[in-house]
């Protein structure tokens, strides 16, 4: 079976980790201090906390924000589901605005119309590894003094006019979960150039503290730590990004050279202001595929594939909480309703991307002949 995503992991991980075990430190020790400096420089910023997860991220994001009950957090519908928790976490309300449908990414243009004075703050996800129209985002933020917390979990390394995701918002948030460009098995990132912020997360992921002082707790806080484990994970991650990214560029255009021709699916779109930071390779199947049936088949020829993503307003929990129904919107839906994620990982070999290729335009050509 092709798999869907797999990590990239040679012996200089494997050798990091193991010494990490044999130094007994494990939790709060040098490997932590020097994945963060070593983030910090990589993305230009003064500031950056490890996190357990990305969802650890956006929760302590949201929180340092001062976003509480009442407030309203724009954000989009089409994302994976824990850029809205986020919200919820601290009992402030998601407000959606549909997706541009192009880039998937939520469409500047449709804010305002969403914005009232309970609005606190804009979360916006750049989704798929491109990021959003920042300029636009960042443009109706200041107009109405409101905050900016980035969701850049699948767009680390990736480019908006020539500058790094992730460097525009009060902050932004990156995720190491195995299927992400890098991975440190669960961890995360928070970025900031804002000193206040830095101190309220890197306090918030420590019980509390105002240092790494046992018993000092100013505030209620969490056990958000990345272990040295994992740090020492994502040291090693982070020296082969540049590398890693490059090979996944190749892997894309492989794939964008060998389907492009096919008329029944549709490429990802990537605008001309993005260089990406390919994390999945998401296609859309034209008006009446039968996307089960698409999937069903390339199973059983060895190849795996996924629904990317569901639309998050009508997951069970959103739809009882805020009476979501479907229609409201429109175009992430319809999205949500003909993507397919295609196998995608850094040592993809062409080989295997010929064979996935191969495969789907077989399948979707027996689909068609059989419905005829
Ligand atoms: C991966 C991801 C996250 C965070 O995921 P964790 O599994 O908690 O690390 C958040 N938002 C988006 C859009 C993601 O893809």
């Amino acid at each position: 079976m092709i798999p869907i995503a797999k990590p990239y992991i040679d012996e200089n991980e494997i050798n990091a980790v193991v010494e990490v075990l044999k130094s007994g430190v494990l939790s709060l020790g040098p490997k932590l201090v020097e994945f963060e400096q070593n983030f910090a420089q990589f993305m230009g910023m003064k500031y950056a906390i490890a996190v357990s997860s990305g969802t650890a991220g956006l929760h302590l994001g949201i929180k340092s924000l001062g976003i509480h009950e009442k407030d309203e957090v724009i954000t989009s519908p089409f994302s994976f589901i824990s850029s809205a928790n986020s919200i919820l976490f601290e009992n402030a309300k998601p407000v959606f605005v549909d997706i541009d449908e192009d880039t998937l990414n939520i469409d500047p243009k449709k804010i305002e119309a969403a914005i009232t004075p309970q609005t606190k703050a804009i979360l916006p996800v750049h989704i798929f590894g491109q990021s959003c129209d920042m300029d636009l985002i960042m443009g109706i933020a200041k107009k109405y003094n409101l905050k900016i917390l980035e969701d850049a979990c699948e767009s680390v390394g990736a480019k908006y006019k020539n500058k790094l995701v992730g460097t525009k918002g009060d902050l932004s948030v990156f995720a190491f979960y195995p299927n992400k460009q890098m991975t440190t098995g669960e961890g995360g990132m928070i970025i900031t150039d804002n000193e206040e912020i830095y101190k309220t997360c890197a306090s918030l992921r420590n019980q509390g503290r105002d240092s790494m002082s046992w018993l000092g707790h100013n505030r209620l806080g969490y056990n958000y730590r990345l272990n040295e484990l994992s740090c020492a994970l994502g040291i090693e991650q982070l020296k082969k990004l540049p590398m890693i990214l490059s090979k996944r560029q190749k892997v894309a255009e492989r794939y964008n050279q060998n389907l492009k021709h096919f008329p029944e699916i549709r490429l990802p779109y990537i605008s001309p202001d993005n260089i990406p930071s390919w994390f999945v390779y998401v296609i859309r199947l034209n008006n009446g595929l039968n996307r089960n049936l698409v999937m069903e088949k390339l199973k059983e020829v060895g190849v795996s594939s996924k629904e990317y993503l569901p639309s998050i307003h009508l997951q069970p929990f959103y739809k009882d909480k805020y009476g979501f129904k479907e229609g409201d919107f429109p175009i992430s839906e319809k999205v949500s309703n003909c993507t397919i994620a295609l196998p995608f990982y850094t040592s993809m070999t062409f080989e295997d991307i010929d064979y996935v290729c191969e495969k789907l335009k077989e399948v979707i050509q027996v689909i068609k002949n059989e419905s005829r």
